[in-house]
Order: C-alpha cells, then structure tokens, then sequence
C-alpha cells in the first residue's frame, strides 16, 4: 500500500546538475545518479491516487505507480523487472523524455509539483546494470519465420527486441556505419553517453538480433531482394530530411548549415576520442565545421536547437544567440489553453541553455549577411507576430525592428519535413503522405503487403517514447501477421495521439 501522505511530508526534488564551469569542459552527462536516499523519498511522493493519469500521459503506458511503490520500499529487482514490462529502453527515456506523464500527474494539478516519474525511472534503468547487468532472454525454440528492419533507431531496436523474444529471427540494416540511430550520432553525449547504446545491443546480440552497418537498403540492397530473404519488413528510417529556408536571401554562404550537419560531425568527434582516435569536427566532404572562437546563432528552438547549444558551448563558441520565431512562452501552465493533464505550451530549460547564450523570441531572419567572400558574417533580423490563417502561418515583420547579430556559424534547427525521399521508397511501393510521413493501415502495414512502418518514418519527427511504443506495437502486428502464437503487448495503435484537449 503506498504512502498516501509522501507528498505531503515531502518536496518534489531532482539531484543537482553537475555545476556548468566543469560539464562545459566535457562531454559527460549533466545529471550524476540521484542516490538511494533521494530516489525512494521522491517515489514516496506518488499516492497511487487510484485513476493514474501519469499511464495516459506516457505512450508506452508505463506502470509508474507500481514501480514507484517498489522504489519506495526497496524491491529494486521487482521495480527492474515492472519497468522492463512495458518498456525495452528505460535508460534512455529516463534520460531523455521530456516526460508528457509528469505533466499528467494527478500531484501537479493546479500547477503543484509532480512526482519525479522521469528520474525514479532512470534510476532503476541504471540499478538493473548496476544489479548484475542487462540480462538477455534468448528463447530457446525458433519460429523459422524472419524479419527485416530497415533503421536502428529506438523505433528499429524496440521492435527488433520483441520480435526476436518471440522467437522470429530478426536482422537490423542501418546505413550508417554504427546502429542507434539518432540516439548515435545526433543526440550529444552530455544528454546520452554512448555505453547505454552499446549495453542495450550486446543485449539484443545476446537475444540472436543480427545487425548490418554499413548498409543502405534501396542502394545497397533492393527492396526486392529484402522481401526475398525476410518474411515481412519493418521501416524505420525516422524523419531526417531537415528543414531549410532557401528563399532567405544569403542561404548558400558558407558557414550556413542545417543543426544535424552540425551536431552529427560533433559528436563523431567525441565518439572517435573515446576509441583513442582523435578527430577533427569536419562535413562529409571533409570541410571543417566547428564552433570554436565563432559567433554561433542557431534558428529554432526546439530539443535539436537546445543540443546545437550545448555543443556550440563545449567546442568554445566565443557567444550563441538562439533565435526563436514565436514570443516567449509562459512560464508556468496555462490552463485555459492547456488545462490538466495535457502537455502544456510553456517555457522549456534544457540544461543546454543553463550554460550560457542568448535567446531571442519572436524574431525571424530577413538575411544571412555575406562578408564579401561568400562567408556568413552576421544574421539580418526583424520582430515578428505569426498568426494562423486559414491553416496557414502568416510571419509579419514589424517595420522598422530591423537588426543585425554577428555570426560566423549559422544553424538551421527549424524542424524536419518528414522521411527522406530516397530510393527504398519507390522500391518498396510506399509513398510520403502531405507531412512527408509514411501512413500505416490499423495493423501498422504500408499500402505495401508485408512492409510495415514505425516511429518518426510514420509519426513525423517526434520522441524517443513514441518510437518504442510504436516499435512494440508494429512488432505486435508483425508476429500476428507471421502468424506468431499469442500476442504481444501493442500500447499505441497507428492512430494514438498524445493527450490533448481538443
Ligand atoms: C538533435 C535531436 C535531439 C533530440 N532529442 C530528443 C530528446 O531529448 N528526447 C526525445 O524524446 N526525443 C529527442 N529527439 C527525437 C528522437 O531522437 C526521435 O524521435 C527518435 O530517435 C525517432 O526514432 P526512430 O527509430 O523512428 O528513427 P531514428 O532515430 O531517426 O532512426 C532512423 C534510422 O534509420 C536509418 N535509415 C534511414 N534510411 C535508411 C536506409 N535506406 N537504409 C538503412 N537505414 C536507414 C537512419 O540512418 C537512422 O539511423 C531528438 C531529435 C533530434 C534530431
Ligand atoms: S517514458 Fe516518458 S512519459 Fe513514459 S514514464 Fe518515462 S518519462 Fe514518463
């Protein structure tokens, strides 16, 4: 029975960040473990209040009362093994989900504070290591069915793991040279050190899923001879193709990139120094592209802008603006707009913007200014009032707020269009719909027979939790349509959004 009185006798408490003057200095994770004590009296917080909106709020329907209550009493292996139950990767939503169940929680009604769910469950993610490793469950008897999935994302990898523990031979192809997909080379180390990838895989590895790097399917492998040798396909190629601005006079100077260009080439760098081999931050032709000593303005600002940031402070950046086109949100919830326990348009801290830089709302980019080589120089901008109209966003410069800032580096992080067209597409008969996302028919299969859809390739640009959800549940699909015996747990259909008002 749990504490029905823990929030009152307790605070909602979150360990200290380690302090900016060091982590600007590394490439380490910014949280350090919160500690036995802190964790089982922020899970006394939770009074198991009976209707748990916090499983509404999380896609995956994790059960956060449950391991909440073993947190509080010390059952760490029940709490591992609760937690497993609903999702495959909790080290890296624990780390990383921006936590739609905490705005759910029934503590944070009329703006009170929530349970820590995102820290009680990155704490037990990392007890299951600490307490005798990720153990794998390889099944003894194999279906002689086989699955292709093309993408190792959290979407690929979610599916992956369920479709192999249920006995169906399972092999990953990933075009990049290493499997995590965004997780590897777009999300820094200070927000996801790379072991928990390489520990998740070896675990999959374990559990007999094949993975092969290096392979572009649609270039180096046809669509045609995947379906010969896989029963059904899963895609998961994510939504990569980055938004750009080409009609903003000064596009093709130098020194003006998409966020991705930018984060992917700084983070092989730390990749590379922690296999020993030193690298310098280049393009993939070769270009260097570092923040060191420059005047970095970074467009956008959402999770990909705020890590562009963070980057941009560890490589030396001698300032950052970051320049948002929207005014500032509310500091607090809404709830007019947004009432409980939807998730709320508020003002969002990353730990990125604790370390220095400027932002800059409601302001939008008139020019990119040359430098007389064809180098950026600065960034034209003017403030601005959007407005919606007829579905359409209308910008509107207010006339005479004309202003310039320096700039060396100009990073574009204003969103992803969708998938990326690419030749796997046509290859395996599907198409991008309007917002350039894949669509899934109830049972997550393409227009294509066979051929199913997950994460980002299907949702749009979205979170690490949507991906796995929809892994599990197009792994869910695919074992019936093998014709696997039982089913497998399936938390979202293709059509689930998150909570919303309206
Ligand atoms: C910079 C950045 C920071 C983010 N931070 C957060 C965060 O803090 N929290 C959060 O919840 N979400 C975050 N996200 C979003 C999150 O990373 C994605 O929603 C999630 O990774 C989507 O998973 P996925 O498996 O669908 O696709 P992805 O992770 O995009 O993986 C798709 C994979 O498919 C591969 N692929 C594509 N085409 C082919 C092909 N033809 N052949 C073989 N392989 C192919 C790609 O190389 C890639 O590895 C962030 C996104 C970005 C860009
Ligand atoms: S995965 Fe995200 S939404 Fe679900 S319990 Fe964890 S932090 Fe909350």
């Amino acid at each position: 029975m749990p504490d029905p009185n823990g929030f009152l006798r307790y605070e909602r408490r979150l360990p200290a960040r380690r302090p900016v003057a060091v982590r600007i200095t590394d490439w380490r994770e910014v949280y350090p473990p919160a500690g036995e004590e802190l964790i089982r009296e922020q899970a006394t917080r939770c009074m198991d209040c009976g209707i748990p909106f916090c499983h509404d709020g999380c896609p995956l329907g994790n059960r956060i009362p449950d391991w909440n209550d073993l947190v509080r009493t010390g059952s760490w292996d029940a709490a591992v093994d609760s937690l497993h139950a609903t999702n495959n990767f909790p080290e890296f939503t624990g780390r990383l989900c921006p936590a739609p169940c905490e705005a759910a929680c029934v503590l944070g009604l009329g703006g009170q504070q929530p349970v820590t769910i995102k820290q009680v469950e990155v704490e037990i993610a990392d007890a299951a290591v600490a307490r005798g490793g990720l153990n794998p469950r390889p099944v003894p008897a194999s279906t002689g069915r086989s699955v292709a999935v093309v993408g190792s994302g959290p979407a690929g990898l979610a599916a992956a793991q369920q479709l192999a523990r249920a006995g169906h031979a399972v092999t990953v192809y990933e075009r990049d040279d290493a499997i995590g997909g965004l997780l590897r080379y777009g999300i820094p180390d200070f927000k996801l050190e790379k072991q928990h990838i390489d520990r998740r895989l070896a675990q999959l590895a374990a559990e007999g899923v094949q993975f092969r790097t290096g392979v572009n399917v649609g270039v180096d492998v046809t669509a045609e001879e995947l379906r010969a040798r896989h029963d059904a396909v899963l895609l998961a190629c994510g939504a990569l193709q980055g938004r750009d601005t080409p009609e903003t006079p000064g596009r093709p100077l130098r020194g003006v990139h998409q966020a991705m260009t930018h984060l992917v080439a700084a983070n092989r760098v730390v990749a590379a120094a922690g296999d020993g081999r030193p690298a310098p931050a280049v393009l993939p032709d070769g270009a260097p592209i570092d923040a060191a000593g420059k005047h970095v303005v970074i467009i956008g600002g959402g999770d990909t802008a705020a890590d562009c940031l963070g980057v941009a402070h560890r490589q030396g950046a001698a300032g950052v603006h970051q320049l948002d086109l929207y005014p500032e949100p509310p500091h607090g919830r809404d709830a007019e707009r947004d009432p409980w326990p939807t998730w709320p348009w508020v003002l969002r801290n990353y730990p990125a913007h604790e370390e220095g830089g400027e932002r800059v709302f409601a302001v939008a980019v008139q020019e990119f200014v040359d430098d007389g080589t064809g180098q950026v120089k600065g960034v034209r901008i003017a403030e601005v009032t959007v407005e919606r109209r007829d579905g359409r966003r209308i910008v509107t410069a207010l006339p005479g707020s004309e202003r310039e800032l320096p700039a060396d580096l100009v990073l574009l992080a204003i969103g992803f269009e969708g998938t990326e067209e690419q030749p796997l597409l046509a290859q395996f008969g599907v198409t991008r719909n309007a917002r350039g996302a894949v669509d899934a028919r109830p049972d997550w299969q393409t227009d294509a027979d066979g051929v199913f859809v997950a994460g980002d390739m299907h949702r749009g640009a979205s979170l690490i939790v949507w991906a796995i959800a929809e892994g599990r549940a197009a792994a869910a699909a695919i074992h019936s349509y093998l014709g696997g015996v039982g089913d497998l747990p399936a938390p979202v259909d293709p059509a689930r959004q998150p909570l919303a008002a309206r």
